[in-house]
C-alpha cells in the first residue's frame, strides 16, 4: 500500500495550503456546463477551509499554448461555480506566481496552471515558485497523477510539506485494494476498440485475474488469433501473434480468457444497420462483429455475478447504436447486481454506465481516464511516487 502523508494527518490551522485539484470542466460562454469534477473536489476544499487553512486552489483547464493567455480557457467561471457550491466567495487571482494574500478560512482559486511556461516540462524554476506559495502542498488530482508536471510533481518536490488529499487517497485505496488484495475471484472486463492501446493493461491484468473477459475489437483480434473468421470486423491483423501469446499465457497462469461463442453482426457500421446473431464460426466474409451475442453475454454475466472483485474498462460492443449495445447492457447490469467490489473507468465505459443507468450499483467509478489505465498497466504514477518520497522528509530546495 502506498505510504504518504494524508491531508487529514496535518494541522492546517493558519497554514498556507496549496491544493492541486482537477477542475478541468466544460465551460461554454463563460459558464460551467458540468460541475461533476468541482463537486468531487468540494469535500477536500471544505475540510481545508474548516480547518482554518489559507486555501489556494490550482488546476489546469483544457490545453492552452504555454505562455499565452486565452480567455476561453480561464478558470474564472470555475471560481464562480465553486463560490455557489461552497456558499462563500472564492476569490480568483489571475496573477499569482509571485505570491498572493489569503486569510485563514479564505479560499482563492488561481488562474490555469497551463498558462505558465514550463508547466508541462516540470520546470524547476516554476515548481519552486509554486512551492513558495505554501506551507503545505496537497495533491488531490488523481486524473493528472500520471503526468509529471510542475503543478502535480515539481511543486511537491519543493513544498515544505507534500501530502495526498482525500480524493486522491480515496481513489488509490480503492484501486490498490482491487488490484493487490482483491476478494476472489477477480474478474476483469477489457473491451473497446484496439488491442494495441490496451496491450499493457491486458498483460498486467493477466498475471492477477482469475478471469479476463475481452470484448469489442480486442475480442475480434483474439478470435482471429484463435483461427475464427472475423470478416470485415474491426481487428488488428498485426496483433494476432501477440493475442495468441496472451491466450497461451492465460492457460499457464490460470487466468482464463473465455472467448465469445456467439456474436451480433451487421453488413455495415451505422445506426440503421440491421443486427443479426450468429455462432462465431458462422461469421461471413462481409460481416462485421459489433457485439457479443446473447449466449455469451449470459455466460459472462454469470461469471460477474459470482465474482469477489470486478475491474471494468471498455464496452464490449458498439453500444452507441442500441442494436449493438445489448452485450454491454447485460454486463453492466451484471456488474451492478453483483455483490463484488467493482471498479469501472474509461470515457466510453462511463458513457455506457450512464446510458444503462447502473451508476448506483458500481462501487467505484474512476473519472481519471489516463491515470486509471496506467494504474491498470501496473505503472507507478509519478505524483504518487513523489508523495511517497516526500513522506520520508523534505527534499533540499
Ligand atoms: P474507454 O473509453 O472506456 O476506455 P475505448 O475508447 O477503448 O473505451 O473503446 C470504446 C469504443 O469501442 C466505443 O466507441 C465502441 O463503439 C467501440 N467498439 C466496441 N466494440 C466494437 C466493435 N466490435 N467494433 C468496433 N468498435 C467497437
Ligand atoms: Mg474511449
Amino acid at each position: 500500500m502506498a505510504s504518504f502523508i494524508r491531508m487529514s494527518d496535518l494541522d492546517l490551522a493558519g497554514k498556507r495550503v496549496l491544493i492541486r485539484e482537477d477542475l478541468n470542466v466544460p465551460v461554454q460562454d463563460g459558464v460551467v456546463t458540468s460541475d461533476a469534477r468541482i463537486r468531487a473536489a468540494l469535500p477536500t476544499i471544505q475540510a481545508a477551509r474548516d480547518a482554518g487553512a489559507r486555501v489556494i486552489l490550482m488546476s489546469h483547464l483544457g490545453r492552452p499554448e504555454e505562455g499565452v493567455y486565452d480567455e476561453e480557457l480561464s478558470l474564472a467561471p470555475v471560481a464562480a461555480r465553486i463560490s455557489e457550491l461552497l456558499g462563500s466567495k472564492v476569490r480568483f487571482e489571475r496573477e499569482w506566481l509571485d505570491g498572493i494574500d489569503c486569510e485563514p478560512g479564505e479560499v482563492v482559486l488561481v488562474e490555469n496552471v497551463r498558462f505558465n511556461k514550463g508547466e508541462k516540462k516540470n520546470d524547476d524554476g516554476l515548481s519552486k515558485k509554486m512551492a513558495a506559495l505554501c506551507d503545505v502542498f496537497v495533491m488531490d488530482a488523481f486524473a493528472t497523477a500520471h503526468r509529471a508536471e510542475a503543478s502535480t510533481n515539481g511543486v511537491a518536490k519543493y513544498a515544505p510539506v507534500a501530502c495526498a488529499g482525500p480524493l486522491l487517497s480515496g481513489e488509490l485505496v480503492a484501486l490498490e485494494k482491487a488490484l493487490h488484495e482483491p476478494a476472489r475471484p477477480l474478474v476483469a472486463i477489457v473491451g473497446g476498440s484496439k488491442v494495441s492501446t490496451k496491450l499493457t493493461v491486458l498483460e498486467n491484468l493477466l498475471g492477477k485475474v482469475d478471469k479476463l473477459i475481452v470484448g469489442g475489437g480486442i475480442a475480434n483480434t483474439v478470435l482471429a488469433a484463435a483461427g475464427q473468421p472475423v470478416g470485415k470486423s474491426l481487428h488488428e491483423a498485426d496483433m494476432t501473434g501477440i493475442a495468441s501469446g496472451l491466450m497461451e499465457r492465460s492457460k499457464q497462469s490460470g487466468g482464463e480468457i473465455p472467448l465469445p461463442t456467439d456474436v451480433v453482426v451487421a453488413k455495415e457500421f451505422s445506426a440503421a444497420a440491421e443486427a443479426d446473431v450468429k455462432p462465431v464460426e458462422n461469421v461471413a466474409g462481409d460481416d462485421m462483429i459489433l457485439d457479443i451475442g446473447p449466449d455469451t453475454s449470459e455466460c459472462f454475466a454469470a461469471a460477474l455475478e459470482g465474482a469477489g472483485t470486478i475491474l471494468w474498462n471498455g464496452p464490449v460492443g458498439v453500444f452507441e447504436f442500441d442494436q449493438f449495445g445489448e452485450g454491454t447492457r447485460v454486463l453492466a447490469n451484471a456488474v451492478a447486481r453483483s455483490s463484488a467490489f467493482s471498479i469501472a473507468g474509461g470515457g466510453d465505459t462511463i458513457a455506457a454506465i450512464d446510458k444503462y443507468g447502473v451508476r448506483e450499483g458500481i462501487s467505484y467509478i474512476s473519472t481519471a481516464g489516463g491515470a486509471f489505465l496506467e494504474f491498470l498497466e501496473g505503472k507507478k504514477l509519478p505524483a504518487v511516487a513523489m508523495l511517497e518520497s516526500r513522506a520520508g522528509g523534505p527534499v533540499a530546495a
